[in-house]
């Protein structure tokens, strides 16, 4: 069933400008960061222009100990280099809706602007905070930097949205816990009933399927109490404008299910007073539709398959994994080329396959490995490499027969292994 579409990107290595440094009280004062920016252009070229600085109402709820971050994924990356000493200090990489516009054929001709945002460690000194995106040789280009100095630059606060936080399944403090905030998208004044059972749900759901099950205790979940002015998602094939909380809408870039918000700059200020690593938008639709982006966020419509498209979804936007999945039609075909490797972890080329999953496959397996028809769907199968992956029919490979990011299976050896990482990263 084709979905959500993704997103990640291609890519390789990354240049290796950045040191390790994991002394967070020397660099950082506890504050939260976001930079607020606007990402203008189309395919051919884009550019950024800074919109403001914010002082987030939490403490910086990210890692404390690994702060460049170790997994080379996505196709974007913001740094913070310390003016005095030139040190790189903080890094963080992403992946942006923009990224699939400019793929889309309208983004071939048309500049549209996006919003971005970032959060980051609150530098005590004057910092340089620098955005990179790959070029087509998959190495991080510098795209924009702007001087951040905490004495001088000037700071904006949110002051208008408070709105209530629900506790689904608290396990302790943000800094050490892999904090997912769930937003409400599509309910109506007098739904709260609703929305609490809702989110109680949700808050189940990511705890239905292992690798997340097995780690619940690393993991603290929270809610918004959030309503629109109405009730519904904007749909544009059937005519339905919504006044809906987040201004969420199906049928982005002419997909009738993808649905996502473009409205960033609201979303982080309803969410200023919550500490969160990852957001999911929970929208109150019959619907099937949703989306995910790596360290962006994810959306899932309430509907009946909620349980297994939230796992699925959390494989993009927090294991920063890509499909498995075959789609010839999908209108993204460019973001996996053949002949690049790409930067997800559960997908291969073959160009650079040493930095895949190699070294788990048991000896002798033929690479590329063979189909099994045989293997149930509700397994994942033998590990090797086969064809078929990344929406590609050819040319893509994957580890196992059946996968999470294929099919609703369990989530394969290496998606599994990359997720158990990523909490590793924000919980140890
Ligand atoms: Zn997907
Ligand atoms: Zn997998």
């Amino acid at each position: 069933m084709r979905h959500v579409l993704l997103i990640l990107l291609c890519t390789v290595l990354v240049t290796g400008q950045i040191e390790a440094q994991g002394d967070f009280d020397r660099w950082f004062d506890g504050r939260t960061l976001r930079i607020d920016y606007h990402r203008i252009g189309n395919r051919a070229n884009d550019t950024i222009e800074l919109v403001r600085y914010v002082e987030k109402a939490t403490e910086w709820a990210g890692p404390r100990t690994v702060l460049i971050d170790p997994f080379d994924n996505g196709d974007y990356r913001v740094s913070l280099i310390d003016v005095e000493t030139g040190r790189t200090i903080y890094s963080h990489c992403y992946n942006t809706l923009f990224r699939e516009y400019r793929d889309t054929k309208e983004g071939s001709y048309k500049s549209r602007t996006f919003e971005e945002v970032l959060l980051i460690p609150w530098p005590k000194l004057k910092a340089d905070i620098m955005l990179e995106k790959r070029d087509n040789r998959q190495r991080f280009r510098q795209q924009a930097t702007f001087r951040f100095d905490p004495r001088e630059s000037l700071v904006e606060h949110v002051t208008s949205t408070a709105s209530t936080q629900l506790n689904l399944e608290m396990n302790g403090i943000p800094e050490h816990k892999l904090d997912i905030v769930i937003v409400p998208e599509g309910y109506g004044p007098g739904e709260e009933r609703r929305i609490r059972t809702d989110l109680q749900n949700f808050a189940e759901y990511i705890f239905g399927h292992e690798p997340f099950k097995n780690r619940r205790t690393d993991f603290n979940v929270t809610g918004l109490m959030l309503t629109g002015a109405e009730s519904g998602v904007t749909n544009p094939a059937l005519g339905h404008t919504v006044q809906s909380a987040l201004g969420s809408t199906y049928g982005v870039f002419g997909s009738d299910r993808y649905l996502m918000t473009f409205n960033l700059f609201r979303l982080h200020d309803l969410l200023d007073a919550v500490a969160f690593d990852h957001i999911v938008i929970m929208a109150a639709a019959s619907k099937y539709g949703g989306g995910a982006i790596y360290n962006f966020y994810a959306t899932v419509s309430t509907d009946r398959m909620a349980p297994l498209i939230l796992t699925h979804e959390l494989g993009h936007s927090i294991g920063g994994l890509a499909d498995e999945y075959v789609d010839d039609d999908l209108s993204y075909n460019c973001m996996h080329s053949s002949h690049v490797e790409p930067t997800e972890p559960n997908i291969t080329s073959l160009v650079d396959f040493d930095t895949k999953w190699k070294e788990m496959l048991p000896p002798d397996t033929k690479v590329p490995t063979a189909a099994n028809p045989d293997i149930p769907a509700t397994e994942c199968g033998p590990m090797g490499c086969y064809e078929g992956a990344g929406y590609k029919g050819k040319g893509m490979y994957r580890p196992c027969m059946h996968c999470m990011m294929r099919d609703y299976a369990p989530f394969c050896p290496v998606c599994n292994k990359r997720l158990n990482d990523i909490f590793d990263f924000y919980t140890k």
